[in-house]
């Protein structure tokens, strides 16, 4: 996805602390267009420290007066509301809203994704704009998010289908020891039960399905051989405990 086709607009910004927040986000997230339209206090101290390491791209943002102007060469412009269907429009969440933009940047359409103020959000008439509505489906006692966290998640949907297919898959391939056998896995289910009839927490009379959910409690996990071995251990030790603890008593005493 070429991000240099997508900008993100935040209209009236009151707190440039926001308008730091969202430059960090877009650049954690591969996006670095920024347009101010007449944003309160800008430039501002407290945008740069919110901005940390993403201060260039409030250095590069380009400030203008209306959101006409900032939107005004883009084909496609979604406008974000904390409000789900304020007036009626398409309204995409954010992870089917990246299908769209992402086809209309493979398009090499310019397009703009519009952020309101803090406290009023996007006017209907600013809404009307767009072509199309994001809501974030945020709960419905507090749906409105601070508007950084919003360019947070918007951008952070777009860099997930951006790197769709290149993300390494959750897996165990370099796992620092291998996983344990069965046969080793019987020698410690054998170990436990012994340990655990020893300190009377199993009763051979009455076993009930102790001992087979520890299995399946150990078998979902899935144990390498150093996690095995530590538990071996235990055992080991709990035993030598147990027999301070309470030795046995001598046959004929
Ligand atoms: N009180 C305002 C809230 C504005 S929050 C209102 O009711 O509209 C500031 C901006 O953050 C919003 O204009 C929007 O751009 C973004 N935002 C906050 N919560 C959002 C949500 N749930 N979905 C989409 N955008 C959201």
């Amino acid at each position: 996805m070429n991000s240099a086709n997508i900008r993100i607009v935040l209209v009236n910004t009151s707190h440039p602390g926001n308008i730091g927040g969202a430059a960090r986000a877009m650049k954690n997230m591969g996006l670095s267009r920024l347009v101010l339209v007449a944003p309160r206090k800008f430039p501002h101290e407290e945008a740069d420290w919110r901005a940390a390491g993403a201060q260039e791209v409030l250095q590069q943002a380009v400030v203008v007066d209306s959101l006409a102007e900032a939107i005004a060469d883009c084909q496609l412009v979604v406008g974000t509301s904390a409000r789900g269907r304020r007036i009626p429009w398409p309204v995409l969440d954010p992870r089917r809203c990246a299908v769209d933009v992402q086809a209309a940047v493979g398009r090499d359409e310019q397009v703009a994704l519009v952020f309101g103020r803090e406290d009023r959000g996007l006017t209907n008439e600013e809404l009307q704009a767009c072509n199309l509505h994001l809501h974030i489906p945020s709960h419905e006692d507090y749906p409105s998010l601070n508007l950084a966290m919003a360019v947070q998640v918007i951008s952070y949907e777009l860099r997930m289908l951006a790197l769709e297919g290149q993300l390494p898959e959750a897996s165990t391939d370099e796992w620092d020891a291998p996983f344990s056998t069965v046969e080793n896995m019987e020698r410690f289910y054998q170990h436990l039960e012994e340990t655990l009839v020893q300190i009377d927490f199993l009763d051979p009379a009455a076993p009930r399905q102790l001992m087979a959910r520890l299995r399946r409690l150990y078998g979902r996990v899935r144990l390498d051989e150093m996690e095995l071995n530590i538990l071996r251990g235990i055992l080991t030790e709990t035993q030598r405990a147990a027999t301070a603890a309470s030795p046995p008593e001598k046959a004929g005493d």
